[in-house]
């Protein structure tokens, strides 16, 4: 089985081949380490919806990934989310940051608890 996957690692967007022949996953395509990586692990599944919280005032707003992203990219991810500010209350579903971490994920106000 092939599967063509667009690397979002930064903004080159290479496009990536990736292929599983017996217990192998061959990657090509990728620039750079950091592509196997991201091919593997979308070939794969191995990616998570990030949560967390941003302040706003006393308050924390819950947040979330629009989409699932690399699991290798949820510290960094978690860290972005830690500096975002929000000045007034936002509904369910506001995009806070456009493509954050480069991931091709926005991060969205989530429904909360
Ligand atoms: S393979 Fe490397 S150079 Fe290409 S998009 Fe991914 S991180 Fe960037």
């Amino acid at each position: 089985m092939q599967k063509e996957i667009i690397c979002t690692e930064c903004a080159n967007r290479c496009h990536l081949l990736v292929e599983q022949q017996g217990d192998e996953i061959i990657v090509k395509g990728n620039r750079c380490p950091r592509g196997l990586k991201s091919g593997r692990e979308e070939f794969l599944g191995e990616r998570v919806i990030v949560h967390g919280f941003v302040r706003c005032g006393e308050d924390k707003i819950p947040v979330q990934t629009s989409t699932a992203v690399a699991k290798g990219m949820v510290y960094k991810v978690t860290l972005a989310i830690k500096r975002v500010r929000v000045s007034e209350p936002v509904e369910a579903g506001t995009v806070l940051v456009e493509n954050i971490s480069s991931t091709g994920a926005d991060l969205i106000v989530s429904e909360g608890e």
